[in-house]
């Protein structure tokens, strides 16, 4: 027997599955924009189910093992009461109904013992599985291209990576370990009844198919209904707010009949949405209530007939109505689950979907074959808004200083971007040596471009680890030398645990400078031969910058370097500039060549210095 958990069976159904929010509304509406992360099928996600489950197979297969103990040992009771009761009438003496009474206690007690031990089984098994789940989310989610992370939001990640994964968590732990002990129980109390008696067993089946049919009914029609209701609700709330915080502009326009008749619309179709799924709600659950009693009911007056006829004892036909009654407890579980499952079975396909997505770059594209960067006829524009790189025609020399410089918005920014490999040209291409940098392995790339910007990150681990990400096969030796070339091998000495100090989140803190140079000992360690350097150290304040750029020099030894230049000094020291206006590049040159040419350049180069008395000419 199961421990009761509600007092009433199919009426505690009801108040809850009322009042949980509705699986249909957690799930995602059909017509998905653009760019969202994919969602996995129905068939994918019962793939993965199975994969799952086959990963621990033995731990699945003793938790069903354990359950169909424990469901046979809770047959017994229900047969022996129907034992004492033929025995009482037979005229027995108060021995044979103290045993009989004596095993009703060891088998109940035996049931709960493998209950128990099934569950706590059950459990490890959810535990181990999650963690499956959320290593290989882990996994998938690194292994996502950064302009697709970019472009289905952070939000979404985050909501399938917490909030799904949790769900998905609690299916494992709990929903599922639960549906599958009552399920075993549910086929093993009807295959008793079937036992003592076929012509009642099928009585039984045929009532608890009422339930089976309700549930199909309403489940097939729930979705629709409760993403409709959901549906309105937003709308009567978008209409409401959008009137009550318009409401200046409403009056002023004399808009108040059409938002007036605009709400009442939406109220309408609210009201319309709520009574359908009422209306499921009322076919639902008394179906269901009458179809817990229907069996019962049945069983009592077959058995009598039965009875009668000398074809059963009385102690069977209380057995085979005990056993039917008691079917309404796993069943009533089985039907608060279904429907946990089917709203953790939508975050499941959302996890799964991962899957799905586009994964960064093969590693085994072609090597580049020299340092070189051909920038050949690209334009560029972002899913929303036009072209904002046209017809971009640029060659960089291995060793050269390339400084960009233009107007903010002219699309320097975005041309880092496509330099770095971030996100792939709308039209023409960007090649390292031949081969376009989106199709360069995560490892390849590392060793020939790499975009350092002031957003730098120290990750949750020790020294070693943050330096270790760049150059996972690096030695100490190689740390050290890294973090000595920009200027950071002193104060990682004075940490505690040297290399071995964990940073990040709970452990030690570093200030920005710290994790600056951190981020700058990850490229010298990285050792690309192209640096691009999206420059913003306008943005910090004295010290860090200079700490900064002292840390840059050491990193730029030797490299072709490519500048966005927000501040024109560093133009002038450049080998060539690059000059955008409206995403195209208008001049190239040298900065003396482009002074001479008296063109946007020069005009910039002049409005600075005008800006700036006393500066160098
Ligand atoms: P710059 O670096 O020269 O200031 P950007 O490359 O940042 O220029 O921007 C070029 C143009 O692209 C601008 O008009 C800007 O509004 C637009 N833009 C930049 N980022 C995005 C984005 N994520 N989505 C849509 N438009 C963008």
């Amino acid at each position: 027997m199961t421990e009761a958990k509600r007092p009433s069976g199919a009426r505690g159904t009801a108040r809850q599955a009322t009042k949980r929010p509705h699986p249909a509304n957690n799930t995602e509406p059909r017509a998905l924009p653009r760019k969202t992360l994919p969602i996995a099928e129905p068939k994918d996600v019962r793939r993965a189910t199975t994969r799952l489950i086959r990963a621990d197979a033995k731990a699945f297969t003793a938790v069903l093992a354990l359950n169909s103990l424990a469901a046979l040992a809770g047959l017994a009771s229900p047969w022996l009461v129907g034992r004492i009761i033929d025995e009482v009438r037979a005229g027995t003496d108060v021995t044979t109904v103290d045993k009989l009474a004596l095993a009703i206690l060891i088998a109940a007690t035996a049931q709960l013992l493998l209950a128990r031990w099934a569950r706590y089984i059950g459990h490890r098994f959810g535990e181990r599985t999650l963690a499956r789940v959320r290593e290989d989310f882990v996994d998938r989610t690194l292994a996502l291209p950064a302009n697709v992370v970019e472009r289905a939001g952070a939000g979404d990640l985050t909501a399938r990576g917490t909030a799904d994964v949790a769900l998905v968590g609690t299916t494992l732990r709990d929903v599922g370990p639960e549906l599958l002990i009552s399920a075993v129980q549910a086929v093993f109390l009807l295959a008793a009844v079937v036992t003592l008696n076929p012509l009642l067993g099928l009585c039984g089946i045929l009532g608890f198919g009422g339930i089976w049919w309700a549930l199909r009914w309403y489940l097939r029609r729930a979705r629709d209904g409760y993403l409709a209701e959901g549906a309105a609700t937003s709308e009567v709330a978008e209409i409401l707010a959008a009137t009550a915080s318009g409401a200046r502009t409403v009056e002023a326009l004399r808009l108040e009949e059409r938002r007036v008749s605009a709400s009442r619309d939406a109220l309408e179709t609210s009201r319309r949405t709520r009574l359908h799924t009422l209306f499921l709600r009322s076919v639902f659950f008394p179906v269901v209530d009458v179809s817990y009693l229907f069996p019962v009911a049945t069983v009592l007056l077959l058995g009598g007939v039965l009875l009668e006829q000398g074809a059963m004892t009385l102690g069977s036909v209380v057995a085979a109505a005990l056993y039917l009654q008691r079917l309404s407890e796993p069943l009533d579980e089985i039907l608060m689950r279904v429907e946990q499952l089917q709203s953790s079975g939508a975050s499941f396909a959302r996890v799964e979907g991962l899957a799905q997505a586009p994964q960064t770059r093969e590693t085994d594209s072609p090597a580049p074959a020299d340092d070189r960067i051909d920038v050949t006829g690209v334009r560029y524009a972002y899913d929303r808004g036009g072209e904002v790189l046209s017809d971009v025609d640029l060659t960089v020399r291995p060793g050269e200083r390339l400084a960009v410089v233009g107007p903010s918005g002219a699309g320097k920014t975005t041309l880092s971007r496509l330099l770095a490999g971030v996100d792939a040209p709308t039209a023409g291409s960007v090649t390292v040596g031949g081969v376009p940098v989106v199709a360069l392995g995560p490892e390849q790339l590392r060793r020939q471009v790499v975009l350092v910007t002031q957003e730098h990150h120290v990750f949750l681990g020790t020294v070693r680890d943050n330096l270790r990400i760049a150059a996972p096969s690096a030695t100490d030796d190689d740390l050290w030398a890294a973090l000595a070339a920009v200027g950071a091998d002193t104060w990682v000495r004075r940490l505690p645990d040297g290399l071995d100090t964990a940073l990040g989140d709970g452990g030690g803190s570093t200030d920005g400078s710290q994790a600056q140079q951190l981020a700058l000992a990850r490229v010298v360690l990285a050792d690309p031969h192209t640096l691009i350097l999206d420059e913003a150290t306008a943005l910090l304040d004295p010290t860090t910058a200079r700490h900064t750029e002292r840390a840059l020099a050491a990193v730029l030894d030797g490299r072709t370097v490519i500048a966005i230049a927000h501040r024109l000094h560093t133009a002038s020291d450049a080998d060539r500039v690059a000059v955008m206006e409206n995403g195209r590049l208008t001049e190239l040159g040298t900065h003396d060549e482009l002074v001479a040419a008296d063109g946007a350049y020069a005009a910039l180069w002049r409005s600075w210095h005008g800006e700036r008395p006393g500066a160098p000419a």
